[in-house]
């Protein structure tokens, strides 16, 4: 479908050049009047607040972080360019380690149905008319408004394939237009009852997930990350799982499958496997410490002690678990044995917000109130949940505000009541942060939020292309 207009590059810098070729060598430094960053005192070394800071940053990796006198002093940052942060906290980017970008097209569609019903009446309805062009359209409006919201970096779990990478290429060079980094979790797709669309064969998955690999995977930056991804058991055979879990191994990354989210996808597994979910997985020669699981509501305490053994990880979607009824990931338990979790939103018609802060606080209340346990869970746990730990799961360098990171931040306005008082701001970004307050964001040293604006694409170009494409869409 046609759209309206052209994107145009807005704000101080142009557009990334649309190969992604790398930039030039730049330094930047950014001063701000309150940061969050890794405590050697805090409890498993959870960020804390500090007063005046500076940043350092040289191609888009952090180099140094203290007081401004020290870094402005450092010989690195002469000729820098500089961002004055000031009335602003300057904290990480949050990571959504799950999303499927063109559920946001669907946002009101299919709300208040049991999960078959919102699949089939929303899900498998809409989800085959969509082309590169659409789902250029849905990444440019689920990303453009995770940006605003403070993810710096998105995993787009992508099973609208097509039999071939043009709809994946299409997404791709949506989130190098607004400036986001990108993890496509290419899908490995097989089972019949889908639409035509989602379905590949194993030959068909392996050439193409290595062919977008090829094309894509950056492994100086990380801008662009390949990694696969079986969709589940009910929607992959195990011969798929294992083609999928072997693309991963020769790739030298993780591959993602989406596991035990409902109480049926159990039962199936113990009917189909004779095993549960995570067990049945086990028995197939695949890497359980590449694996990422996500969802994992219905683990039992075998599995997530199996999880934690072997050295799985998960992305865990509370707000979408909630808002479809799921069930409750025992997620308490899953950080005790030391599995790492990262927060996912879930896509845009299975929450429906996008943002990980929200994540965050919907985490800790979910655990809380499951255990009946103000305690269950803490602030600091959860905003680790969405930086560094979902960092560390997508194997990615990102989510801390220390040397060797990628230069992924957000600066929250400190004039924002959601904030104040300010002395407990690393409790204040979890429980109470409104999104009005997120001002600027910049990922790899660039802005691509100032002011609360996106930098490089406009939107009311977005807001057209929605509209121009979902005007007739209407619930079944
Ligand atoms: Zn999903």
């Amino acid at each position: 479908m046609a759209h309206p207009g052209s994107i145009k590059p807005r704000g101080p810098s142009a557009a990334l050049p649309p190969g992604g070729e790398p930039r030039s060598s730049t330094a930047i430094v950014i001063t701000a009047d309150r940061a969050l960053v890794p405590a050697a005192d805090a409890p498993a070394g959870h960020d804390r607040a500090r007063g005046p800071t500076a940043l350092l940053a040289i191609d888009g990796a952090i180099v140094r972080v203290g007081d401004p006198d020290a870094v402005l002093g450092d010989p690195q940052a002469a000729g820098a360019r500089r961002l004055d942060w000031a009335r602003r906290a300057m904290v990480p980017g949050t990571v959504n380690t799950h999303n499927h970008s063109f559920q946001s097209l669907l946002r009101g569609i299919g709300d208040d149905l049991p999960f078959l019903a919102w699949r089939d009446q929303a899900l498998y309805r809409y989800s085959p008319r969509l082309g590169p062009d659409e789902m250029a359209t849905a990444a440019l409006f689920a990303f453009g408004e995770m940006l605003l919201h403070g993810v710096t970096t998105v995993c787009d779990f992508y099973y609208l394939n097509s039999q071939g990478n043009d709809n994946a290429t299409a997404t791709i060079e949506a989130a190098r237009r607004l400036g986001i980094r990108i993890v496509l979790a290419r899908c490995f797709y097989d089972w019949s009852g889908a639409p035509a669309a989602y379905r590949e064969t194993v030959p068909q998955a392996v050439a193409h997930f290595e062919a977008l690999a090829r094309r894509y995977q950056d492994r100086a930056r990380f801008l662009t990350t390949i990694q696969p991804a079986p969709h589940s058991q009910h929607g992959a055979t195990p011969a798929m799982i294992e083609a999928g879990a072997g693309c991963a191994r020769d790739a030298g990354v993780p591959w993602h499958i989406h596991l035990a989210e409902e109480q049926y996808q159990v039962d199936q597994s113990l009917e189909r496997f004779a095993a549960r979910p995570l067990h049945a997985i086990a028995a197939l020669p695949v890497d359980l410490a590449q694996m990422i699981a996500v969802h994992g509501c219905w683990f039992d305490a075998g599995e997530r002690a199996l999880l934690a053994e072997r050295g799985g990880s998960l992305a865990y979607c509370p707000g979408s678990n909630m808002f479809l009824g799921d069930g409750v990931t025992d997620l308490v338990d899953l950080v005790a044995r030391g599995v790492a979790v990262g927060l996912g939103t879930d896509g845009g018609c299975s929450n429906n917000r996008v943002s990980v802060f929200d994540e965050m606080r919907t985490a800790a209340l979910l655990q809380k109130v499951h255990r009946t346990d103000g305690q269950a869970i803490d602030a600091g746990t959860c905003f680790a949940l969405g930086t560094r730990t979902a960092g560390a799961v997508l194997r990615l360098p990102i989510g801390r505000i220390a040397p060797g990171y990628r230069c992924d931040l957000v600066a929250l306005d400190l004039d924002d009541p959601s904030l104040w008082p300010v002395q407990a701001l690393e409790k204040n970004v979890v429980y109470s942060l409104s999104p009005r307050a997120v001002s600027d964001v910049v990922v790899d040293g660039q802005e691509v939020v100032t002011a609360r604006q996106l930098c490089h694409v406009a939107l009311d170009e977005i807001q057209a292309r929605v509209g121009e494409l979902t005007h007739d869409w209407r619930r079944a």
